[in-house]
This record gives C-alpha cells, structure tokens and sequence, in this order.
C-alpha cells in the first residue's frame, strides 16, 4: 500500500529506494542522482520501520561518500620530504690572502672554485678576502734567478722563503703565493707554524700546480697533517700518485679542521 509522506512522517511508512521514475507520481528523488525513495505504508508499520528507514538512508549515504571518493593513482607524484642538511652548522670558511710574484700566471681566483667543491665534503671553504700583485725581486735572491729556492725541511726555510713569508699584506690570515716555478720543480708546498712556530700559515703555487694542488697544500694546514694518504683517490695523496679530479677526503681528516 502506498501512502504520503505525512503517513511516512506519522512511522506508518517505510521508504523504499529505487531507481528514478519521473513518470511516478509521489516519487520522492533522493540526492544521489539516478535513485528515488518511495513511501510505502503498511497497517504493521510500526516506529522500528522509521529505524528500518534510517539505516536504509544511512547506508545510501555511505554508498554516495564512497562513490564520490577520488582513487589515489600510484602514478601521482608526491612531493618528496627536503633531503637532510648535511652541513647543518653551515660553511665553516677559511681567510686567504693572494700574492702574485713576478711571472707567475696562475692566480688564487683560479683555484677558488675547486677549493671550495672539494673541502665541501667537510662543510668547509675559502674566503678570498684580498690580493696582491707583488712586484719584488725576491726571487733572484738566491740562485737559480726567476724561480722560488724552496726548502728541505720545514724547519730550515730558504732566504727566499723567509723573505716572502715575511711579506703578509692581508695580516693574519693564510697567505696563498703564486711563483712561476720551484727549484725543485714542486708544484707547491705549504708552511705551518705547528711544524715552526717561526713560519705562518701559508701555502705556495706554481705555475707548474695541478687543478688540486693548491687545495692539497691548504688541505696540509687545515688538517695539520704532513704525511700523505696512501689512497690515490684522497686529496691528501702524494701528488705522484694522486688521482686529481677525485679528491675524496675522509671523514676523519674533516675531523680534524
Ligand atoms: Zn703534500
């Protein structure tokens, strides 16, 4: 028996959901589109039919959240978490000061970059802070004429050297001087006052100098090591067996900056 929705609001009719006929007269259209319910009454309609009722919207209303629920496609791209800071105290920077001696060619600018890719495995770098083209005749000192007389020892610096150490126009901080060679044919060296308190800290580069070997003599002063890595592939290698290019440095050694 088919009744109104005032019976149906008395809990004398129990709705039933079908699809929609427009052509019914007293359909009564649910909000899910394509479904209408229907009050049908019956002389047993009793109020557990209005519960009956509720459960049936609450389950249409289950049906309509689900199917309005958009999948996850495995193909979404999610934005990743932010990768770890690996220098979370940042760039521990380190002063230098360039002089060029006279025929030097290379100067500390070309050696900035490389530096400071390479003490990144420490969260280190440089700070040019100055520079200097220094016209001296320093270099004639001693025999033979035009190139850096370097030393045996650490301890027992040339004349040359003691001159050109003394020359520190950028005052405390590490000097980087450029020569155009070494009598030894080095291609650079380094002084440190832990080796003798006489020397400051600074390194030597000539023209001769590999793409690393300024940051291979820094690298003396800031681990304050000066016996070389066996592994070719660290920076602390002897330049004789060093791979430059690769540079690793371990982490001990970033320990000791
Ligand atoms: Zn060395």
């Amino acid at each position: 028996m088919r009744g109104d929705l005032n019976d149906f609001r008395k809990g004398k009719c129990v709705v039933r959901i079908s699809s929609i006929d427009q052509k019914k007269p007293g359909a009564v259209q649910g909000k899910t589109r394509g479904l209408s319910a229907s009050p049908v009454c019956s002389r047993k309609s009793t109020v557990r039919d209005k519960h009956s009722l509720d459960r049936n919207l609450g389950n249409q209303r289950v049906m309509r959240m689900t199917a309005q629920r958009t999948p996850i496609s495995p193909r979404i791209q999610r934005d990743p978490p932010p990768a770890p800071n690996p220098c979370p105290d940042g760039i521990k920077k380190f002063d230098v000061f360039g002089v060029n001696l006279p025929g030097s060619t290379r100067n500390l600018y070309n050696d900035e970059a490389k530096a400071n890719t390479v003490l990144a495995q420490c969260c280190a770098g440089i700070n040019i802070v100055g520079g200097e083209s220094w016209d001296t005749t320093l270099l004639d000192l001693q025999a033979p004429h035009g190139s850096l007389n370097e030393f045996k020892s650490m301890a027992s610096p040339t004349a040359e050297e003691t001159t050109m150490l003394a020359h520190a126009p950028g005052g405390s901080v590490i000097h980087a001087y450029y020569v155009p060679k070494m009598s030894d044919r080095s291609r650079g060296e380094n002084f440190r006052p832990s080796v003798n308190p006489a020397v400051p800290k600074a390194v030597v580069v000539s023209d001769t100098a590999a793409v690393d070997t300024f940051v291979h003599e820094l690298g003396h002063i800031l681990f304050d090591v000066s016996a070389h890595h066996a592994n070719p592939d660290n920076l602390m290698a002897s330049g004789s067996i060093r791979n430059e290019g690769v540079d690793n440095i371990t982490a001990t050694q970033c320990g000791r900056i």
